[in-house]
């Protein structure tokens, strides 16, 4: 028997790689090369738990997969449910990192945010996660993996809209990203279209550039949160390496449509004038705002907008032209928001240096 080290991950793999991969491991134990496809469909469209759980392929080649390859969970370390069903899952991976996956019912959608980082480098004022820092990018096993233990739970979550908006900056960790779309997005991976997968980021300049270019449709949020780089710095120190004039013409110029994420935070952000250059900046580039209610328990001293303030707000922007929603705030009595159930259960412990400059992977 082989050691773990030395066993590929197939859960790390697109699709169609780790399709090649396992036909061509059949063939050469003399098996079919059929067996390989039939392994496929156990990693991600009819998850199996375990090589042995693949009932449908002979004993001999589940164990000669068992042997040769990996296909790792991820250990559910806690889960809490809301009032209003939005249900909170903490993963643990194997070198001791938790992340958070939040999945949120709505009539019969299903909606999965999910993490793409273990902690975050970029310190956004308001946000939980920010304040733990950043420990290490998520391997492609460990992002879809979130969506895959769902998958396997006794009564699964079949998610039908994945958002990028759990732990992390998804944009600076492209290089894993990249599988994760294809896997969510193939048919032979979870077969959920690419207009119902969202990528959040703050800006990102070469991760929108790659995002835009690939062919499917998969949708763009950025996280705006100011309408002046005045502004923006103080709540989002990386708009000093990415400033929001770049962002935007990044914005204008991707060809799909982009999403506004806008965060009310209480006389900061929410003053008749900042409904006035927000709106400008959305015209430019054609964006929807979303308004996002401050959800508590994040980072900083902030008093959220009042329901009205938001309300009025939105009106401000309506009368632009520009066409608003203010997003519910779910599961505020889990702390669903952004690392906040990691951060409840690891208060106080010191996170590594954050690398502020976050590395930017882009294949
Ligand atoms: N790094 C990416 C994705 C993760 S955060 C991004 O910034 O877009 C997902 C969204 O949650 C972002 O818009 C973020 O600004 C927002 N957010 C973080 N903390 C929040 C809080 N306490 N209340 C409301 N929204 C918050």
């Amino acid at each position: 028997m082989t050691t773990t080290a030395s066993r590929a991950n197939l859960l790390d793999l697109s699709p169609a790689d780790a399709e090649r991969v396992l036909r061509d491991f059949a063939e050469s134990i003399g098996e079919q090369a059929y067996r390989g496809s039939q392994t496929v469909r156990h990693l991600w469209s009819a998850p199996a738990a375990s090589f042995q759980a693949m009932t449908d392929l002979p004993l001999a080649f589940r164990t000669a997969l068992e042997s040769a390859f990996t296909i790792p969970r991820l250990a559910l370390a806690a889960e809490q449910r809301s009032v209003d069903g939005t249900r909170k899952f903490l993963f643990r991976l194997h070198d001791g990192q938790t992340i958070e996956t939040v999945a949120i019912p709505d009539g019969d959608r299903v909606t999965l945010c999910i993490s793409s980082q273990a902690g975050c480098a970029l310190q956004c004022s308001f946000c939980a996660t920010g304040l733990m820092g950043f420990y290490r990018n998520l391997l492609p096993s460990e992002i879809a993996g979130q969506v895959r233990e769902l998958a396997l739970l006794a009564e699964p979550v079949r998610p039908t809209n994945i958002v990028f908006m759990g732990m992390g900056e998804p944009l600076m960790n492209w290089k894993a990203v990249q599988v994760v779309l294809t896997i969510l997005n193939d048919p032979k991976g979870f077969a959920i279209g690419a207009r119902h997968i969202t990528v959040s980021t703050v800006g990102v300049l070469p991760g929108i550039q790659a995002l835009a270019k690939r062919p499917e449709q998969f949708r763009l949020a950025i996280s705006v949160h100011a309408p002046s780089d005045e502004l923006r710095r103080q709540l989002m120190p990386v708009n000093i390496k990415f400033p929001l004039e770049q962002v935007i013409d990044a914005a204008a110029s991707f060809s799909r449509r982009v999403t506004f994420e806008y965060v009310m935070l209480g006389g900061v952000n929410d003053q008749p004038a900042h409904a006035v250059a927000l709106s400008a900046l959305a015209k430019r580039c054609g964006a929807f705002v979303n308004l996002i209610p401050l959800h508590p328990g994040g980072a900083g001293s902030y008093t959220p907008t009042s329901p009205e303030g938001i309300k009025r707000f939105a009106g401000a922007i309506a009368r632009q032209g520009v066409e608003v929603a203010v997003r519910k705030s779910r599961g505020t009595d889990i702390a669903a928001a952004c690392g906040q159930l990691r951060v409840e259960r690891l208060r106080r412990r010191a996170p590594r240096s954050p690398n502020q400059d976050g590395e930017v992977e882009v294949a």
